[in-house]
């Protein structure tokens, strides 16, 4: 019997933090490997897999700001370029186990990686391509949360698809409360009133105004991938 998936096209977000798990240095290459493989899996059934992937593992701009004299805007460009250190790791991982995948950034560093072009992009993904997006959305003073939110609605993906380190969204912080529990759905403008901690306000009001629903899942359970990409129940759901 063959399932049937309900998405078609996913964003799957993934964090620098996430990259890094628990290793020492900024990223894990198990952790690299295992999205390639659960990606894998998923492509091979027809599903377009487009990532954003985020570079707090390295780099995370809003820290660095006003270090020894560096502005925001110049702290926030070494973050985006920290996304493109990531991105073309995963890439290579992908590409090692025989997955075709392009890496686009929202800057031009032509040398490394394709310009960010929509309609190539979804070309790509047409094709079977995963398209990993690069450097956020290539403007200071943004997170990569939102450039997933913004990816996925230009490129008409259904979902985005949040691969980070904890089960999904809580009503309280489970690292101070023992009786925080996780929640199955959440409303979007819940996120927002009761300031759950799930993507900074831009990406979420974003994926509310464009109706976007985000799945919050844990990428460290082996299978969560790929089970949040063919649609199964993981995680967090939010919606309207
Ligand atoms: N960044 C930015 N504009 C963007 C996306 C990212 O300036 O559109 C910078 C920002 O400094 C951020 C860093 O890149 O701290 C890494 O991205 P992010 O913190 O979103 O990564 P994640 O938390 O997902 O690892």
């Amino acid at each position: 019997l063959i399932k049937p998936y309900r998405w078609q096209r996913v964003l799957l977000k993934v964090s620098g933090e996430a990259l890094a798990g628990d290793h020492t240095e900024n990223i894990d290459p198990k952790i690299t490997m295992a999205i390639a493989r659960e990606v894998a899996s998923v492509t091979k059934l027809g599903v377009e897999v487009a990532i954003v992937v985020g570079g707090g593992n390295i780099f995370r701009g809003a820290s660095w700001a006003g270090c020894s004299g560096l502005d925001r805007s110049s702290a926030d460009y070494i973050g985006m370029l920290a996304t493109v250190m990531n991105a073309i790791f995963l890439q290579a991982t992908m590409e090692s186990i025989g997955i075709p995948t392009r890496v686009q950034t929202a800057f031009r560093m032509s040398e490394v990686a394709e310009p960010y072009i929509r309609r190539r992009a979804v070309r790509h993904l047409e094709k079977g391509r995963v398209v990993i997006f690069a450097a956020g959305t290539g403007n200071p003073f943004f997170t990569t949360d939102t450039a997933a939110a913004l990816r996925c609605a230009e490129i008409n993906a259904e979902v985005v698809l949040k691969a980070t380190n904890v089960d999904g969204v809580y009503d309280a912080d489970p690292r101070h409360n023992p009786n925080a529990r996780l929640l199955e759905t959440v409303r979007y403008h819940e996120v927002t009133r009761r300031d759950l901690s799930v993507m900074d306000m831009t990406a979420i009001t974003l994926c509310q105004e464009n109706n976007i629903p985000v799945v919050v899942f844990n990428l460290q359970k082996p299978g969560n991938i790929a089970k949040a990409i063919v649609g199964e129940k993981v995680g967090t759901f939010i919606g309207c």
